[in-house]
Parts: C-alpha cells; structure tokens; sequence
C-alpha cells in the first residue's frame, strides 16, 4: 500500500476487479486491463487486481497470473491480490503482486463456506507465511485482513472481542496493515468507529484498510464513522460493482467515485482527478453491459455552478 506522506493524504484502492467481478460471468483479460488502464490514468494508485484461488472454485481469476502481468506491464501502481491460503499467497508472489491480501474470517461458518478452513487455521496460515518469509529480501506487504468483522449472513453478530483478538494476533505475527472488512453489510456507523477506534488501541501505528459495503445504504456513513476514528485507507470499486459469492444478499462496495468525492470534501487527498474517475467509469457501462452500477456522483456529477442564461 501507499505510505502516506502526511496528516491530508488517504489511500484508496481499487477492489472491482476482485471483489466487484468475482461473481460475474468472467471477463476476458484484456477488458480487465483495460478497466485497470483507464482507472489508473484518473490517479488511482492501488489495485486489489485479482485473487489467488483455484479458478473451480471462481472462474473469474483464471488468468490471476496474466492480469498480474499485464497490469504491472502498463501503469506504476501498487498491486495486491486476495489470498486464502499457503498456495495462493505462492502464486500472488510468484507473479510479483507488491502487496498480498490474506484474508481470515471472524465467523467460523463464513471462513468454512469461503475458505473451507477455520479462523484457528488461517491465523497459522499467516503467522507461518510470515515466518517462512523472512529470509526474502524484499518480501511483498502482507495484509491481515478480518473479513465478517461486523456481522455474518450465517451467524448474525460477531463479538468485537473476537475481532480485536485475530487483529492483536495478525499484528504480533508481522503483517503490515490490518484490514476490516463489513463483507455482507451489516456495519452501522457507531459500530464501525467504535471497533476502529478500540483497533487502534490494539496495534499501535500499524496502518489500518476499511473495506465497506453498501448492502444497507451505509458505506459512506460508514466511511465518515472510519474517518472520524483515524481510518486513511479505503477500499472501494468503481460504480460499486461487487459482492461475495459465498455470503447470500450481499451486494456491492462502496462506490469508489463517491469515497473519492467524500474524501475531497472532507479535506483529504486521494490524488484521485475525479473527473477522470467518472469517465473511467462511464467505460465500465461497456465493459460490464449487464452489471448495473450504483453510486450517486455519477447520476449528479461533480457540483459547480450553472452559467445563467
Ligand atoms: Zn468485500
């Protein structure tokens, strides 16, 4: 991820081309790249650009090692790519992602249907990944990222106890950022600046990610919630396509435009040109002709005055 250089600046990754199409019918890779051309062009540093699972289990991430590839061939941009275990995280590092995304569930029946494993055993995961790493002179960054943080469709609420317990235990085994992520939408402001605040108490200075969605019409008051707790890293995608295939009525993230234009309003730099964002965009209503896309900056546009006539 990107090191912010001061107090103004926020980190926004891109996460459509994994979490946004994993459940639609796969792309071909050269529409990925271009969807990640296009939205790196507008000023977006960071991309979630695939995820390292068998292609039996998601079709959509059968060339995860040719967007890799590809995408580090056309534009300098932070890559990282979801991970679920020992064998992905090979792959991601073996295809050169700067960043892995290594996801742990903090609901047991959310982890077993995602990841046919247990918290337990994704924890040792990483802390095992980690150690096994040391040795690499330049190892990528590792992310923990809790997934159900805030709720689960199959277990309804997760004890933030539990949550601040995997992130202590994440930040004790070495990764670089902890990430939390309201995977199936159930987060309420309150709850969100609450578990982040309490989060930063618990790993000190370690750099925190917000991965929200808008099932319930919450992401950007959950994004404010973040803010207001000291949160500088997003994810989002773009027309906030997007939702898990295992967690049933879930739907997609937060809009990336609409964070970016809440963020510049909150006086926060994402070096993110929005206009350009929205003609990124407006090219996903041909890449995606099925997908509907959601978010209000786009049906608004950007404010400025009316010439009078
Ligand atoms: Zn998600």
């Amino acid at each position: 991820m990107n090191t912010l250089a001061n107090d103004r600046q926020v980190a926004v990754r891109e996460v459509g081309l994994r979490d946004g199409i994993q459940s639609l019918a796969p792309l071909a890779t050269e529409q990925k790249l271009e969807w990640f051309r296009r939205e790196a062009a507008a000023g977006v540093r960071a991309f979630e650009i695939t995820s390292f699972v068998p292609a039996r289990v998601i079709p959509q991430f059968y060339d995860a090692e040719q967007v890799v590839a590809g995408a580090r061939a056309k534009a300098q941009s932070v890559l990282s790519a979801l991970v679920l275990n020992d064998k992905g995280a090979r792959r991601a590092i073996d295809a050169g992602v700067q960043s892995i995304t290594f996801v742990v569930s903090a609901s047991a029946t959310h982890s077993g249907k995602n990841a046919r494993t247990t918290p337990e055993e994704a924890l040792s995961a990483v802390e095992a990944l980690i150690a096994s790493l040391a040795a690499m002179s330049e190892r990528p960054q590792i992310s923990g990222a809790i997934s159900t943080a805030f709720g689960c469709t199959y277990e309804g609420k997760v004890d933030p106890g539990r949550v601040l317990a995997m992130a202590e235990r994440l930040a004790k085994a070495g990764v670089d950022e902890i990430g939390l992520a309201d995977t199936v939408g159930f987060a309420g402001p309150r709850q969100v600046h609450n578990l982040f605040s309490n989060l930063r108490k618990a790993v000190g200075n370690l750099p925190i990610t917000a991965h929200f969605h808008d099932t319930r019409g919450m992401g950007m008051a959950n994004v404010l919630a973040a803010l207001e707790a000291g949160v500088r890293r997003f994810d989002a995608s773009l027309g906030g396509v997007g939702g898990c295939p295992f967690a049933p009525g879930a739907t997609g993230n937060i809009a990336t435009e609409d964070l970016c234009f809440l963020l510049e309003e909150y006086g926060l730099q994402s070096g993110i040109d929005l206009e350009r964002l929205l003609e990124a965009r407006r090219s996903l209503t041909e890449l995606l002709p099925d997908e509907p896309l959601h978010g209000a900056l786009s049906r608004a546009g950007i404010p400025r005055p009316v010439a009078l006539q």
